[in-house]
């Protein structure tokens, strides 16, 4: 009798903790006792007494288990009689069940609405200008870029009978750190709807070697596209600092982190069906293990490529030197865009092996950062960062301006840390810190401006009240 009191009062818990403040029983799902995965991952759960969910997977282990003899001491009343061996009581081990052993469901997102779909995909303008809202300069890159997108995808959507097969547009992007190398890459993958995988070559060994495999980076992506093999297989997988797994000069050691990944590389790019561990970073018996296909993957590598323009300079002086053009010896010393004059001849000098500049077909080159363009990419970006200082302090409905030369001024301290546009964020949040924490405190504060003054620590903000007439600006 009173058990099954008990009983109807947990029932009566049990119904209050599921239903939502909207009256729905569903919003809340059960997880395992054993596994604590909740119910929609775990999948259906069995009732046990006491409230004790436990999901169909550990049920099955356990009934294996015993099937099995996994139990190594056979008969269980046997126990009993053995010195030292006390039987857990079941009813000690109830009271540590929790009384609510449910968690809230998350809500299903919402879709966001795509961009661009693959199937239909659009011309390379459109790419352009869909880059153009975030990127700013880097038209030649953003150029290339788009058309070489636009093919690969009609390459992927392309009829599969056709006699004339279409080359992979595999892309090798050398430029200065910071000047948005993974930024268009993470733009384009939004853009197109795709998943994206960003690796580091330089964690990157031959496989059996301290490291990530090579294989890693597409697990990478598979976890991006959530497990969806398919999805997977339409992908962008971006390397990046791939500069450093240049073939290492003078070594007589086995190269397992330049070279060999160099080669082992060479399948995925072309197009090869992979195994790919699921979930980690490299093979082991405990990783599950699935294929993937990766013909229709769209490899970007990137990197700095520090030395590359020496090897360009000294080509372009040798051939200058050769000849009536003797004189003009070093008139590429001085060149600012002497990377654009890249060939893959400097590549290969710079210690890329010839079959992995052969896959990467299409070779273009970004721009250091100038200071006019630091100012553009703190404010014209769609997303920009004074876009978004402006928005905080609008919740607060305070003004938020920036003086010209104040730009320049952050700018010029961003271009002097060398790591590009980088930089700009660092320096703006330390100035930003004391207006966000200050201004909050005055509700009569209407308009602040930051002036060059503030920027280069001779002055404050100009703070204007609400209700008095703008001076400023
Ligand atoms: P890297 O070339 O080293 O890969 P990133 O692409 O990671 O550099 O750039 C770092 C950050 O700088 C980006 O997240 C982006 O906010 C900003 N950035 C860099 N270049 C540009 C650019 N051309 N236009 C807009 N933002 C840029």
């Amino acid at each position: 009798m009173s058990d099954e009191k008990e009983l109807d009062t947990r029932d009566s818990v049990e119904e209050t903790a599921s239903t939502d403040e909207d009256g729905s029983r569903d919003s809340f799902e059960e997880v395992c006792f054993m596994c604590h995965r909740p119910e929609s991952k775990a999948g259906k759960m069995v009732h046990l007494p006491n409230n004790i969910c436990v999901c169909s997977d550990c049920m099955q282990k356990a009934f294996d288990a015993m099937n099995k003899g996994g139990f190594p001491y056979g008969d269980l009343s046997q126990l009993q009689n053995m010195p030292n061996v006390s039987m857990i009581n079941l009813s000690d081990l109830m009271n540590q069940v929790p009384q609510r052993q449910k968690i809230k469901k998350k809500k299903p997102k919402e879709e966001p609405e795509k961009a661009f779909d693959v199937k239909s995909i659009p011309a390379p303008h459109k790419i352009k200008a869909g880059l153009d809202e975030y990127v700013i300069g880097q038209e030649h890159a953003k150029k290339v870029i788009s058309v070489a997108v636009y093919n690969h995808y009609k390459r992927v959507a392309g009829d599969p009978d056709g006699d004339i097969e279409i080359e992979k547009s595999n892309m090798l992007m050398i430029g200065p750190t910071g000047c948005g190398k993974t930024y268009l890459v993470k733009i384009l993958a939004r853009l197109l709807d795709v998943p994206l995988a960003i690796a580091d070559a330089t964690s990157l060994t031959e496989a059996g070697y301290i490291g990530d495999d090579i294989e890693s980076v597409l697990s990478k992506l598979l976890a991006a596209a959530d497990n969806d093999v398919e999805k997977a297989e339409r992908g962008i997988v971006f390397i990046d600092e791939i500069d450093k797994i240049a073939k290492k000069k003078n070594t007589n050691q086995r190269d397992v982190s330049g070279e060999s990944v160099q080669q082992g590389m060479l399948k995925l790019l072309e197009g090869s069906e992979v195994e790919v561990p699921v979930g980690a970073t490299s093979k082991n018996a405990m990783v599950p293990m699935t294929t993937m296909n990766t013909k229709n993957i769209l490899f970007i590598c990137g990197g700095a490529f520090p030395g590359l323009e020496d090897i360009i300079k000294e080509r372009l002086n040798k051939q200058a030197s050769i000849g009536f053009q003797a004189d003009l010896k070093d008139k590429y010393d001085d060149d600012p865009n002497i990377l654009e004059k890249v060939t893959l001849e400097d590549i290969r000098k710079f210690g890329m092996i010839p079959e992995f500049i052969g896959r990467l077909p299409i070779v273009f080159t970004l721009q250091g950062l100038t200071q006019d363009m630091m100012v553009e990419i703190l404010k014209e970006p769609k997303n920009a960062i004074l876009k978004q200082y402006q928005k905080l302090l609008a919740m607060d409905e305070v003004q938020l301006d920036f003086d010209d030369d104040a730009l320049q001024s952050i700018a010029a301290k961003a271009l002097e840390k060398k790591t590009g546009a980088r930089a700009l964020r660092a320096i703006l949040e330390e100035f930003m810190l004391d207006i966000m924490y200050e201004i909050p405190k005055d509700e009569n504060i209407g308009r602040v401006v930051i002036t060059r003054d503030y920027i280069e620590h001779k002055g404050g903000p100009l703070i204007t009240m609400r209700g008095v007439p703008l001076l400023h600006g």
